[in-house]
């Protein structure tokens, strides 16, 4: 029987406290892997000597086995922190100025890509068929076909993927487009990101379509495809209800009685546009007075990638704008913004989801936002919030019936929070309804089986 690989950087094994990851995408790939008697590769999260002969450390948890690599504080800082966060992240996500290219960063990530195919291609039967996951593994295809490897591989990209004059300011972009076309199918979040790709080549006059859906370049043909990720929506309908129900999460926020709430849920990114939201949100409360006292912004927001620099400024800024709003518009009895800077768990996520009347996800560029999702799937289905939600993210492309916002317009996102508190149920029941059908179609298992449909096809 065929076995399914699947590569990514990270692996969704349980914290230091025991807590497994909660994501939709870990429990989607888990439930596949346990029925098809593969393993996950990816970086082990222990930090060795540089000189560390490389090897695999195999672990079983939950059923599912893994096989972990463990990476020097170099390959960290070249391969994870370097290319991969403070390259391609930015530039992926329309922010070249933020991008701190070095050769030596370049150079470390097609190091530990070629490192991590050495690991992994002994380990493959014939039929194996290999999963990898993300912008940190794009050469890999490549680098296992040196090695040999006939497998079929499948490449899924998670964050966006940039139009073409962004592209290109990756220096020496044109070795990750050839590192994709070894692939036998690579994988997008959106049609508008399989375009931006496909553009990408045929500047590089390549990508010729031989037929819908499959194309050739570099010597080799591939399949490109549409595939947008999605929620455990069942799971976190039903998390949302029990919430609901949890007496003790109904008396955890006493403060909050009373008030229509907003709700913004992001890693402390520069791309989830936060200060943009919280701006919008001062202004929606300065032209309407009446509403100080009453309304609130309950942001969340677990701080992310802190030794680079671009985040610890978009910390501090947004630490001060609160401050700013507060100060501003604040009373003796009431603080607008309720500003979190940790992580909160799923249930509790689920719970606060459904008590808000607003769910405001505006990031300036975003592969998919499951939050978006998540907001929706938790909502009262008989007393609906109201999903804001920014065209410029993945999410927005299905997710028509939100209320869909320019994230750059401070002044229409404040227009339409207010149109959000004041629109009839019977409105907002429709538009929850033409969201939820979309959600219930289309969960993370379908996503999943998708692809793999797609990966096995010949
Ligand atoms: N999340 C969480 N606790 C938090 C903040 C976020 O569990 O305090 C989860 C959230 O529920 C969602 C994920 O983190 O599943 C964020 O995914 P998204 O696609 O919105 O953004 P990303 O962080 O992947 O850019």
């Amino acid at each position: 029987m065929s076995r399914l690989i699947v590569v990514s950087n990270r692996v969704p094994l349980p914290d230091e406290n025991g807590v497994p990851p909660a994501g939709g995408m870990a429990i989607a790939l888990k439930a596949v892997l346990k029925k098809e008697h593969g393993f996950w590769m990816g970086w082990s999260e222990r930090v060795v000597a540089e000189d560390a002969p490389p090897e695999l450390t195999p672990l079983q948890d939950d059923g599912i086995n893994y096989q972990l690599v463990d990476l020097s504080q170099r390959d960290l800082d070249e391969y994870y922190e370097g290319f991969a966060n403070r390259v391609l992240w930015p530039i992926f996500h329309g922010r070249p100025d933020l991008a701190e290219y070095s050769e030596a960063r370049r150079a470390g990530y097609h190091r530990v890509n070629k490192r991590f195919a050495e690991l992994l291609n002994p380990l493959l039967r014939d039929d194996d068929v290999i999963w990898v996951n993300d912008y940190h593994l794009i050469p890999l295809a490549e680098e296992l076909r040196k090695l040999g490897c006939s497998n079929r591989i499948g490449f899924f990209l998670h964050i966006p993927w940039p139009p073409a004059d962004i592209f290109s300011t990756v220096p020496k972009y044109d070795a990750l487009l050839r590192g994709l076309s070894f692939c036998n199918l690579v994988g997008f979040h959106t049609d508008y990101d399989l375009s931006n790709f496909l553009e990408c080549l045929n500047r590089e006059e390549q990508g010729k379509r031989i037929e819908e859906g499959f194309y050739a370049a570099y010597q080799n043909e591939f399949r490109c495809g549409v595939f947008p990720i999605s929620i455990d929506t069942a799971n976190f309908e039903s998390l949302a209800e029990n919430a609901a129900r949890n007496e003790r999460l109904q008396v955890t926020y006493p403060r909050m009685v009373g008030y229509d709430i907003a709700i913004g849920v992001d890693r402390l990114d520069y791309s989830k546009g936060i200060e943009k939201r919280i701006v919008a949100f001062r202004d929606f409360l300065r032209s309407h007075r009446e509403r100080v006292d009453k309304t609130l912004l309950l942001q969340i927001t677990p701080k992310s990638r802190a030794s680079i620099p671009a985040y610890r400024v978009v910390q501090k800024d947004v630490a001060e704008l609160v401050g700013r709003v507060n100060g501003e518009l604040g009373t003796v009895d009431s603080v607008p913004v309720h500003y979190i800077n940790k992580s909160v768990g799923q249930s509790e996520l689920a719970g606060l989801y459904r008590k808000a009347r607003i769910g405001l996800v505006t990031p300036l560029r975003d592969g998919m936002n499951l939050v978006a999702k998540e907001y929706v799937a938790s909502q009262d289905p008989l007393d609906p919030g109201v999903l804001i939600l920014s065209r410029f993210s993945g999410a927005a492309r299905k997710l028509g019936a939100a209320m869909l916002v320019n994230p750059y317009d401070t002044e229409e996102m404040a227009r339409t929070m207010e149109k959000a508190l004041v629109l009839p149920r019977g409105e907002r029941i429709d538009r929850w309804r033409a969201i939820m059908t979309v959600l219930r179609e289309h969960d993370v298992h379908k996503w999943c089986s998708d692809f793999l449909s797609s990966l096995n096809r010949h």
